[in-house]
């Protein structure tokens, strides 16, 4: 079967794999980013310079690589992988996030897809993050962590303020099995606040893990 373009359903070859060039070519890239957080800039910033939000609180995370924005056709087809079940969508998301490795740090020795709390993963039936993940594992040959779960739903986090999503999400995650790794990279779909990464990011860190990083496939603005 010839592979089709995730978004306009043209025929790909073997090297365009699921997104066809120009469609990719159109993807709403970010250009200029802070390091540590993914927050789109105006201009690039030097190298080791983080955005004013990074740079006025400490993070525990590392780098962020969030490439694109979170808008048209990127929203839609994550709310088709995750709402309508539309799986094809993970394989080609999978593969821009297998072309972003090169920007993180070189010693990840392991990846964590954000667990979903077992009621919501029951409901949709798969994690839409361990689905991005599996590219990921099997071409830059890396593990896949297990053992880390969802305390409980954080249902309606998109309407609330900052500072309530920090309440709810507080040891929002229990670590079943201790990570015997140095450097945990963690895997979203997107990232809104970033509070969610570094809650998680927090958990790992209390339970030995040295440096924690985030590769997400969009940044919302
Ligand atoms: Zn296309
Ligand atoms: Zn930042």
């Amino acid at each position: 079967m010839p592979l089709r373009c995730v978004f306009c359903g043209t025929r790909t070859d073997r090297s365009e794999r699921r997104i066809c060039s120009g469609c990719c070519r159109d993807l709403p890239w970010i250009e200029n980013a802070c390091a540590r957080c993914a927050e789109p800039l105006a201009i690039d910033l030097p190298r080791g310079v983080l955005c004013a939000a990074c740079q006025a609180r400490p993070s525990p995370i590392q780098t962020t690589v969030a490439p694109l924005l979170y808008e048209f056709p990127v929203d839609a087809g994550l709310k088709a992988l995750k709402f309508g079940r539309r799986l094809h969508y993970a394989p080609a998301f999978g593969d821009i996030l297998v072309a972003q490795m090169p920007r993180l740090p070189a010693n990840i020795d392991a990846l964590l897809p954000v667990p979903l709390h077992w009621q919501r993963q029951a409901f949709r039936g798969f994690n839409q993050a361990l689905e991005l993940c599996k590219p990921l594992a099997s071409q830059w040959s890396l593990p896949i962590m297990t053992g880390i779960a969802r305390r409980r739903a954080t249902p309606f986090q998109s309407g609330l303020a900052a500072s309530q999503r920090r309440k709810n999400l507080r040891r929002a995650f229990v670590v079943r099995k201790m990570p015997r790794f140095q450097h945990v990279l963690i895997v979203d779909d997107v990232v809104t606040t970033g509070e969610t990464t570094r809650q998680l990011a927090m958990a790992l860190i209390r339970h030995g893990v040295k440096k924690v990083s985030v590769l997400a496939v969009a940044r919302a603005a």
